[in-house]
């Protein structure tokens, strides 16, 4: 598909809404971003069309689901270069993907232990791993972020060692847009041999994942960030690993044999869901995925840079305000704080005018304390947006300095 932002914003019902009598500028993408008319279509046509319970059913409908529900299995497997399909988990998203690894973990480590994560993660990605290490009575230690907002590999080079059990970090930070060096911190790990999870929620949406050649063990995702719906995800780790883990939820599906006294498991993936699976909307991430995939990854990636590039300029010229956070890769999210009002309040009055934004701690607490902040506000791009949109949101944002000042 040619690369064309005003037909690409033409796919997206949602953008032509208004808020208050004002166009909707979304500038909030990083939380969840919104969906093209053919993954709509495609939750439409599963619904409509052939509804049913997967694997199980002696019918049409169910062998109709069972295949798309599959395939979209395998769009994800190539999406990120998967070796083996049945290394694809479906999950929720990315926090219950990222429970059910350090639930695994968990059961490995012995009090001698270390788990590495970083002082960017999101709750999710920092929680599971402190709530791991209490239940084995393991260590966790903390890879610090620098005033430029990237990690300090010099510390992280130092953490590492032979206890060192699993290394977790996110590939792109969900507040400050750095772009982590995730394959050269996998080779260190891996020197170590530790195992290496990888928090892609903010990652995979910016394309061009590769899990063969950035050598890591797990990836995790949730496909409301890559326009597909809430309430799905992928869990991807390598089989060598999955197949020794203890099961995550038990249930139908994930079973071999079940007597009255004990069962025994089924297969990956299938190990790893239990219960119904969420079929519609597993259907739907693989349309977002195939949507997505027939974008030339370069021109996706040269346009949001475009956008970080210009919306970073605007932030540095602009009075008042301070860019939380400057790596040199960022992709995605640019944090800041103004100094005449609260974030709350600016992402209130922003939305007056018709510009959705993110605003708060964006559940990374951790790093608001390393940057001496209550919370920042936060605009996230994607593929949709425009130059014209950031230009008027720093036009916006002048009148909300004027209105606080
Ligand atoms: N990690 C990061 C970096 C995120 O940005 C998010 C979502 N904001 C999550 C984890 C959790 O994703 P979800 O809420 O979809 O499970």
């Amino acid at each position: 598909m040619t690369f064309n932002v005003a037909a690409i914003r033409e796919q997206f019902p949602i953008l032509k809404r208004e808020v208050d009598g004002n166009p909707l500028v979304y500038l909030d993408n990083a939380a969840s971003t919104q969906k093209p008319q053919c993954v709509i279509d495609a939750l439409v046509d599963y619904y409509t069309r052939c509804n049913s319970n997967v694997h199980r059913g002696a019918h049409r409908l169910a062998d109709e689901a069972t295949k798309e529900f599959e395939a979209a299995r395998d769009i994800v497997k190539n999406f990120i270069n998967a070796p083996n399909r049945e290394e694809v988990i479906w999950t929720s998203g990315t926090t219950e993907s990222l429970n059910i690894i350090a639930h695994g973990l968990r059961e490995t480590l012995s009090s001698d232990d270390e788990v590495i994560v970083t002082e960017m993660e999101h709750h999710a990605n920092i929680v599971t791993w402190q709530e791991a290490c209490r239940f084995a009575g393991a260590t966790l230690k903390v890879v610090p972020v620098s005033d430029q907002g990237e990690l300090d590999l010099d510390v992280f080079e130092t953490l590492l060692s032979p206890k060192t059990k699993l290394v977790a970090f996110p590939h792109v930070s969900n507040v400050l847009g750095t772009v982590n060096p995730v394959k050269w911190l996998t080779q260190k790990a891996k020197e170590v041999g530790a195992l290496v999870s990888i928090d892609g929620a903010q990652g995979v949406a910016h394309g061009g994942v590769d899990v063969q050649d950035i050598g890591c063990d797990f990836y995790s995702f949730s496909g409301h960030k890559i326009y597909a719906p809430m309430g799905i995800g992928v869990m991807w780790g390598k089989k060598d690993v999955l197949e020794t883990w203890p099961v995550w939820q038990t249930g139908g599906e994930m079973i071999s044999t079940v007597t009255l006294e004990k069962a025994t498991w089924n297969t990956l993936p299938y190990r790893f869901e239990a219960g119904t699976p969420n079929v519609g909307d597993a259907i739907a991430l693989g349309a977002a995925i195939k949507w997505f995939s027939e974008f030339d990854l370069k021109e996706v990636q040269a346009h949001e840079r475009q956008l970080i590039a210009h919306a970073t300029k605007c932030a540095e010229a602009f009075e008042g305000l301070t860019i939380i956070g400057n790596a040199k890769d960022k992709v995605g999210a640019i944090s800041f704080v103004l100094d005449c009002g609260h974030p709350a309040d600016i992402g209130f009055l922003l939305d007056r005018q018709g510009f959705a934004i993110r605003t708060g701690d964006h559940c990374a607490q951790p790093l608001m304390s390393r940057f001496d902040v209550p919370g920042t506000a936060r605009v996230s791009f994607s593929i949709y947006n425009t130059l014209e949109e950031v230009d008027a949101f720093f036009n916006a944002l002048k009148k909300v300095r004027m209105m606080l000042a």
